[in-house]
């Protein structure tokens, strides 16, 4: 079977077509680092690092490039509430994007550029976009007018004399039409700027991922990818920019989006209080779990995200271990040669596998799919181990050894380490959890016993290490800011 993926762009899937042969260019849009990454972020990173490792299993050579958007409202509201740098805000939540990340399993990318660190590149792109007519200065700051690039809203399947009726009346005359976007903005006091051609001031967000993608890849790259809310206006931007910009069509040939998030099946937002830090998920549940849970679901479809689900993944990945351990449990057994009819099977169980799971791969990299081949096989292992400790079946040892290591091939594409033992973290994260709870514990007597100065005591401690107590119907539950 060939390859074949949806793309957003056409709306269709399309068999897979390498710009150069043997080759696969990436690029993601990475996190903005100003909080501790969500389930939202996990979600895109995971499928991404499944993709690179089928795409490395299919023999290619993949370059996969994820920004950091370093520059942002959103860093600077944080830098100055805590009274620190924007570049500390930054710093630390790029390390805690690792930390969470490397637990998920997800392998480290070529290259993460950062925009504060290619401000010429954007500068330079921003010029070049002046120059040929697509973009126009108003007092310091830049913007792309959409009325020239005709493609506008290609992506995202719109048209601009529908976005303009339907944009609110923007009273912002300095725009030529309502849709055009800032790809620089002059500096305002107190925040980070950069000197340029237009004075000192910052990028809009759009450009970023232009010039760094550029740069990183070229004119025209094979995949881009990141979650379904980038599609309007991030990516339909991204293309004005860059076609315009190298006088060359399709900047990308295949766009991949993931689809959303919803927990206990409604919106997750900070705003409804169901908005989840991976940190927090981490402490109840491990992280194989959660990648497991992600992987089962096809990328493009709605994920729902809740306890339930989550104790359900866990049981059905223990199902896969047990199989696992069948194995390495038979494996330990003195040689044996005789083939049996039932070691047959096993081994025609095993082929059979490994043609249905990278059929399912191949189309358009269904993993939920993909995931049900694995159950199939661990239920040929599972029936030819009790065969064999029943005395029914002889012990064949060639027959093991071929499921030991397609059930391992198969699950490295998903990144599934069954083997794994409790990271440390996981066993600290568990103790703390415990901890937390006799900590709550002695914080509820004192309050009870009216003792509010240990009370408010242990409250704001624990606040000045970035842990919040909170109220809720089901007790004081705790978490991290
Ligand atoms: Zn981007």
């Amino acid at each position: 079977m060939t390859l074949r993926i949806y793309n957003t762009l056409s709306k269709k899937k399309e068999e897979f077509i390498p710009i150069e042969e043997g080759k696969v260019k990436i690029y993601v849009c990475g996190v903005t680092p100003y909080n501790h990454p969500h389930i939202g972020n996990a979600r895109p990173f995971i499928t991404w690092d499944v993709i690179h490792r089928y795409f490395e299993k299919l023999g290619y050579e993949v370059t996969h490039i994820q920004n950091f958007t370093d520059v942002d409202d959103k860093i600077i509201n944080a830098a100055n509430r805590e009274g620190v740098s924007w570049d500390t805000i930054a710093n630390r939540y790029i390390l805690a994007y690792f930390e969470v990340m490397d637990q998920l399993n997800i392998r480290r990318v070529n290259v993460y550029p950062r925009v504060s660190e290619h401000m010429q590149e954007i500068i330079d792109m921003v010029s070049g976009l002046v120059k040929k007519g697509f973009a126009y200065e108003v007092d310091g700051d830049v913007y792309y007018s959409v009325q020239d690039f005709p493609a506008y809203g290609r992506l995202s399947g719109r048209e601009l004399e529908d976005m303009q009726a339907g944009a609110r009346v923007d009273i912002d005359d300095r725009k030529r039409h309502p849709m055009d976007f800032a790809l620089w903005k002059s500096a305002k006091p107190g925040e980070p700027a950069w000197e340029s051609p237009w004075g000192p001031g910052r990028p809009g967000w759009h450009i970023e991922c232009s010039a760094m993608s550029l740069k990183y890849l070229g004119n025209s790259f094979d995949f881009h990818g990141g979650g379904s809310d980038l599609i309007f206006p991030h990516h339909e931007n991204e293309i004005a920019q860059s076609e315009a910009y190298t006088g060359k069509d399709q900047f990308v040939h295949y766009w991949l989006h993931n689809g959303f998030i919803t927990v206990n099946e409604e919106k997750m937002s900070k705003s409804l209080g169901n908005f989840f830090l991976v940190n927090d998920i981490l402490a109840h549940y491990r992280p194989e779990t959660l990648r497991y849970f992600i992987i089962a679901t096809h990328y493009r479809s709605p994920l729902d995200f809740s306890d339930e689900r989550l104790e359900e993944a866990e049981r059905s990945l223990e199902r896969l271990k047990t199989a696992n351990d069948n194995l390495t449990y038979l494996a330990t057994l003195p040689t044996g040669t005789k083939d049996s009819e039932e070691a047959n099977n096993l081994r025609a169980a095993v082929d059979q596998a490994k043609i249905d799971f990278y059929d399912a791969m191949d189309d358009d990299f269904n993993t939920a799919l993909a995931v049900s081949v694995l159950f199939g096989l661990a239920k040929e292992i599972n029936t030819y181990h009790s065969g064999v400790l029943l005395g029914k079946a002889s012990h064949s040892s060639s027959a093991v050894q071929a499921a030991q290591g397609m059930f391992k091939e198969l699950l490295d594409i998903l990144g599934l380490d069954l083997t794994a033992k409790q990271s440390d973290h996981v066993q600290d994260g568990a103790i703390v959890s415990e901890l937390m709870d006799i900590i709550i514990g002695i914080r509820q007597d004192a309050r009870q016993s009216k003792n509010w100065t240990t009370a408010d005591r242990i409250r704001d401690d624990l606040n000045s290490i970035g842990i919040q107590l909170e109220d809720t119907p089901h007790g004081v539950r705790w978490k991290h800011k």
